[in-house]
């Protein structure tokens, strides 16, 4: 069986998005790209979380031709492939959907998820995008979404959901729980309408705490735990 580590990581991680309340059902998926191999990982498309196993798990070329695989893979591998794409330094090696309940919340109201809390650094930027409302599964909105992320390692999808991109599975998970507690504080501050955004100089200072914070030496800035 091809990418057989990267499978029991995404069945893993497929329970771990459930269990943090990230997804309901089959919604949200998950993959992890091989840049040596230029194959994908990925959830396979309406299979129940706590019901996938590695063999559930669909390995597609960048192309989205299928190498490896029984099941069809997610509505949402183009999306995932666009970002492998368009990604020319190496720093995704993982993407993380989730429809999660606040992030979403965001992404109705046409909202940006801003820098109401310090951790939004680990995105890299300073405030999550927004991508215009396209339908799901489809190529327009992998363009749109790549394009709307702009580099970063987040877009928030209109009336859909969140994308987290990391250059692991772990750092792209870790980055959709903190958007996720992010997105909701500052959906309690928008209901008590009341709330100070820190500026894009602050959140670069944070970044650069980042790249040396605690056990890790990631080059990417990204953190786990804080
Ligand atoms: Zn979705």
């Amino acid at each position: 069986m091809r990418m057989e580590s990267e499978r029991a990581l995404i069945a893993e991680y497929g329970r771990k998005m459930s269990a943090a309340g990230l997804s309901h059902g089959t919604a949200g998926n998950l993959s992890i790209y091989d840049r040596q191999t230029g194959w994908m990982a990925i959830t396979p498309s309406g299979v129940n979380y706590f019901d996938i196993t590695p063999e559930d798990i669909v390995i597609l070329d960048l192309d989205g031709k299928v190498v490896e695989g029984k099941r069809k893979p997610s509505s949402e591998s183009g999306l995932h492939l666009g970002f492998y794409r368009a990604n020319t330094d190496g720093t995704c090696g993982a993407v993380v959907h989730t429809h999660s309940n606040y992030a979403t919340t965001l992404a109705i109201m046409g909202e940006p998820i801003r820098a109401v809390h310090y951790v939004i650094a680990s995105s890299g930027t300073h405030e999550i995008p927004l991508c215009e409302y396209v339908t799901f599964g489809t190529p327009e909105l992998a363009e749109k979404a790549v394009a709307a992320c702009n580099g970063g390692k987040a877009v928030l999808l209109a009336n859909h959901g969140l994308v987290a991109t990391g250059v692991d599975l772990n750092k792209a998970f870790s980055l959709a729980c903190n958007l996720e507690d992010v997105a909701r504080l500052q959906w309690q501050c928008m209901c008590a309408g009341r709330m100070n955004v820190l500026t894009e100089e602050q959140i670069q200072k944070v970044m650069v705490r980042f790249k040396t914070y605690g056990q890790t030496t990631a080059l990417d800035g990204s953190l786990n735990g804080y």
